[in-house]
C-alpha cells in the first residue's frame, strides 16, 4: 500500500488520479487532498477517500462529519499539509507557477514526486532537478508526452539519444488563418480536439505556449538540449512522442488520448496498471499524420524557446505574463491573439536575472504579472 499527497485534488488531473485510486483500494491511499478554491469538490472528495489531511487555499467553514481530518488554509497551505501527512508519493498538478513550491517541498518529504505540474521545471527546472538528484527522489512525468519519452528511454538501454520528438496536437484552431485566430473566443478555444484537460491548459495547447513549455520541461527532465527536442503536429493524439536513436531508429509511445494512461504508469511504475482503457484501434484510425508547427501563426513556441536560450529568469518572465495573459483572455478581458503579443511584449521589457533560488523566481514571476496586467490594463475594450 502507497499513501499519496494529490495537490490540485478537484481539477482535471487530480480526479483522473482518484479514478485510478478508487480502481486499486489495495494499492494505493489518498492520504492527502489539496485544491484551491473548490471546497465543495475537497468536501466530496475528503468524504469519499477518507484522507487524513486536506488543504485549501481559500479558507472555508469545515462541515462537522470532516472535522477530524487535519485542515491546513492560504497561499502555503499544500507545502504545509505535505509536511504533516507523511505521504509516500506526492502528484502535483496544481496549475502554473503556484506548483513550484509544492514540488521543492514534495521533493523534500516525501519518496517519489509524480509531476503534472510543468510551470514548476519552466520557472525553476534547476533548483527542482538539483534538489531531486541531491536526495536522490524519483521525479516521475505526469504530462503525456514526457511519460511516453520516458517509457521509450528505458528500452534505450545506455545507448545515446539522438533526439527527442515531442508530439503536439495542434490545438482547437490549428488550421484556423491568422486573422480568425486572433479573435477566437473561450468557447472556440477550450475544444481541445483529443484532449481533455483543464482550461488554463486548453488555451497553452491552443496558442503553442504549451509545447514551447513541454520543449523547456523535457530539456530538464531528461537532461536534453533544446535543439535536440522536436515538435511535430500529429492531430491524432496517438503517438505520445519519440525518441530517436544515433542509427535512425525511432521509438514512439501510443495510445488513445486518456490522461488516465500516464497518470496510472507514474502512480504503479515500473508496473504498469490497467485502468479499463483499449489499445488504438489502427485500422479504424486509418491514418497517423504528421506535420510542421507554423510558428508564424502560433509564436508562442518560438517565445518559449527563445527565452529557454536566453536563460536565467527569462523562461519565469515568459510564463509570468502568459499565465497573466491566459488569465485576463479567459474572464473576457483580451482577445485570444493578445496572449502572445503580451508575452513577446514582457520577454522584450523584462531584463533576465539569475536565478539562484525559488525568491528569485517568485520576484521575476511578480515583475511578468505586472507588465503583463500593465499592459493589459492599457488595452482598448475589445471583448
Ligand atoms: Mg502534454
Amino acid at each position: 500500500m502507497r499513501s499519496i499527497a494529490i495537490l490540485g485534488a478537484t481539477g482535471s488531473i487530480g480526479t483522473q488520479t482518484l479514478d485510478i485510486v478508487r480502481r486499486y483500494p489495495e494499492r494505493f491511499y489518498a492520504c492527502a487532498l489539496a485544491a484551491k478554491a473548490d471546497a465543495e469538490g475537497l468536501f466530496k472528495l475528503a468524504r469519499e477517500f477518507k484522507p487524513r489531511c486536506c488543504a485549501l487555499v481559500n479558507e472555508s467553514k469545515i462541515p462537522e462529519d470532516l472535522k477530524r481530518i487535519e485542515w491546513f488554509f492560504g497561499e502555503d497551505a499544500a507545502p504545509r499539509m505535505l509536511r504533516a501527512c507523511g505521504a509516500d508519493d506526492a502528484l502535483c498538478a496544481v496549475v502554473g507557477i503556484a506548483g513550484l513550491d509544492a514540488v521543492l517541498t514534495a521533493l523534500d518529504c516525501c519518496k517519489r514526486v509524480l509531476l503534472a505540474n510543468k510551470e514548476a521545471l519552466v520557472t525553476g527546472g534547476s533548483l527542482v532537478m538539483e534538489k531531486a538528484r541531491h536526495l536522490n527522489r524519483e521525479l516521475l512525468p505526469v504530462d503525456s508526452e514526457h511519460s511516453a519519452i520516458f517509457q521509450c528511454l528505458k528500452a534505450a538501454q545506455g545507448n545515446p539519444v539522438e533526439k527527442l520528438i515531442l508530439t503536439c496536437s495542434g490545438g482547437a484552431l490549428r488550421q484556423w488563418d491568422e486573422a480568425r485566430i486572433q479573435n477566437a473566443t473561450v468557447s472556440q478555444v477550450l475544444q481541445h480536439p483529443t484532449w481533455r484537460m483543464g482550461s488554463k491548459i486548453t488555451v497553452d495547447c491552443a496558442s503553442l505556449m504549451n509545447k514551447g513549455l513541454e520543449v523547456i520541461e523535457a530539456s530538464y527532465l531528461f537532461d536534453m538540449p533544446q535543439d535536440k527536442i522536436d515538435v511535430v503536429i500529429h492531430p491524432q493524439s496517438v503517438i505520445h512522442s519519440m525518441v530517436a536513436f544515433e542509427d535512425g531508429a525511432v521509438l514512439a509511445q501510443m495510445g488513445k488520448p486518456d490522461m488516465r494512461g500516464p497518470i496510472a504508469y507514474a502512480m504503479g511504475h515500473p508496473e504498469r496498471l490497467p485502468y479499463g482503457q483499449t489499445p488504438p484501434d489502427f485500422a479504424a484510425l486509418g491514418a497517423l499524420t504528421f506535420e510542421a508547427p507554423d510558428t508564424k501563426r502560433f509564436p508562442c513556441l518560438s517565445y518559449a524557446r527563445e527565452a529557454f536560450r536566453a536563460g536565467g529568469s527569462a523562461p519565469v518572465i515568459l510564463n509570468g505574463a502568459n499565465e497573466a495573459a491566459v488569465e485576463a483572455f479567459l474572464k473576457g478581458e483580451i482577445r485570444f491573439g493578445r496572449i502572445a503579443q503580451i508575452v513577446r511584449r514582457a520577454l522584450n521589457e523584462c531584463k533576465p536575472q539569475a536565478i539562484r533560488c525559488p525568491q528569485d523566481v517568485h520576484e521575476a514571476d511578480i515583475l511578468a504579472r505586472a507588465q503583463a496586467q500593465k499592459m493589459i490594463r492599457a488595452l482598448p475594450p475589445e471583448v
